[in-house]
């Protein structure tokens, strides 16, 4: 049994993540600790048995030591982070302090009270990171393995780069019990609709533009969230302490394709429901017209990089990790939860 605290819980992997956590371990006490800003929703863990939601902000470290204390955590699952690449380039400063400044609190309070304090209890320290801190590949440069030099972009993943660093810095300088995931592209269910996938599946039942950057031939690796729990799941109770695991979902696609798929997905669903032309009436689907008449081509984002990919080699061998859902699936199970859960989404489109 553990006691977890899982901080930005109330986000879209966090949320997704508290989830799996209680259908996999439903005994497991678990403390949510989320400043709930526009990302984050207290409703996604509604009804939740057993989950307590504590509104803070991860910079407080005396609030996270009297978290630790006071609720015995043993295991940190940390995801909150400041997320969007765009607005990590329209303003940084929140991205540093949250990412860097906020995850270097975590790791404060933390050795305080699991190591210098003392519990006489095995502790994990599981930090969410990205592929991005890798930097942008080639088309025929290999995939990023776990020993790639960083070379982050963009001030997201400069940010997300510093708390990586800090993380293995606190492991090797003090002993705290860590393990970090690096992952691809996450969609799936509550996930903000700023991001491509939601973003574009409900701009098509909107009938609004489906704004595509540059050229569209970015390829990332797309990783259905629930995947990507199990990964986290599999590096908290196996991955060997200070060791870094990268998490993907073996979907190499460029952003046009996945784009079309979108379109296709959206057409096809409209041609087997036909309630959904009355509640999407501007969809051109609703109207016998292909979604794909929405796409647009805009100015490509600054310093957009080419090409992401994912070598997990390592995640399979020591954990036994492996993706359970190809793109079509795993899109196909999405679409339907947005179709489903309209309540969730209307009100953030607004
Ligand atoms: P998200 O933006 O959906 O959620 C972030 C959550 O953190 C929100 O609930 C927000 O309220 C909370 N938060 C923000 N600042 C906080 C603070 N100072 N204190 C406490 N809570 C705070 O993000 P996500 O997409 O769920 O990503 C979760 C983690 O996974 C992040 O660390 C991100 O870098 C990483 N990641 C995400 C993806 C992806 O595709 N979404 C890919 C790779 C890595």
């Amino acid at each position: 049994m553990a006691d977890l605290l899982v901080t930005g819980g109330a986000g879209f992997i966090g949320t997704n993540f508290v989830h799996y956590w209680r259908k996999v371990a439903p005994d497991d006490a678990i403390v949510v600790l989320d400043a709930l800003t526009y990302a984050g929703n207290p409703a996604n863990l509604g009804g939740l048995p057993g989950v307590e939601l504590v509104v803070g902000d991860i910079c407080d470290d005396d609030l996270v030591k009297a978290l630790l204390r006071g609720r015995g955590i043993d295991t940190i699952v940390h995801f909150a982070a400041e997320s969007h690449v765009d607005r990590s380039i329209a303003g940084p400063d929140a991205f540093v302090t949250t990412n860097v400044v906020g995850t270097h609190s975590l790791l404060k309070a933390a050795r305080t009270v699991w190591l210098d304090e003392g519990t006489g209890r095995p502790h994990r320290f599981h930090h969410v990171s990205t592929d991005e801190v890798y930097g942008s590949l080639g088309p025929d440069d290999a995939a990023f393995r776990e020993d790639t030099p960083y070379a982050p972009n963009s001030p997201y993943a400069a940010s997300k780069a510093g708390s990586d660093h800090l993380v293995r810095a606190y492991h090797h300088t003090y002993g705290l019990d860590t393990t970090t995931s690096n992952c691809s592209n996450n969609y799936g269910p509550y996930q903000f609709p700023e991001k491509l996938i939601p973003l574009f599946l409900i701009n098509a039942l909107s009938g609004r533009p489906l704004p595509i950057y540059g050229d569209g031939m970015n390829v990332r690796d797309w990783l259905h969230v629930e995947d990507h729990c199990r990964g986290i799941e599999l590096a908290i109770c196996a991955g060997r302490p200070g060791e870094a695991y990268n998490i993907g979902g073996g979907q190499e696609l460029p952003n046009l394709r996945v784009v079309q798929e979108i379109c296709d997905a959206v057409d096809a669903a409209f041609a087997s429901d036909p309630t959904l032309a009355g509640r999407y009436p501007d969809a051109p689907a609703a109207r016998g017209r292909p979604s794909a008449e929405l796409k647009t081509f805009v100015i490509d984002r600054k310093g957009h990089d080419r090409r992401y990919a994912i070598d997990e080699t390592k995640a399979r061998s020591e954990l036994g990790y492996a993706p359970k859902r190809d793109f079509a699936q795993g899109f196909s199970e999405t679409l339907r939860w947005y179709l489903d859960r309209e309540d969730w989404w209307k009100p953030l489109t607004r």
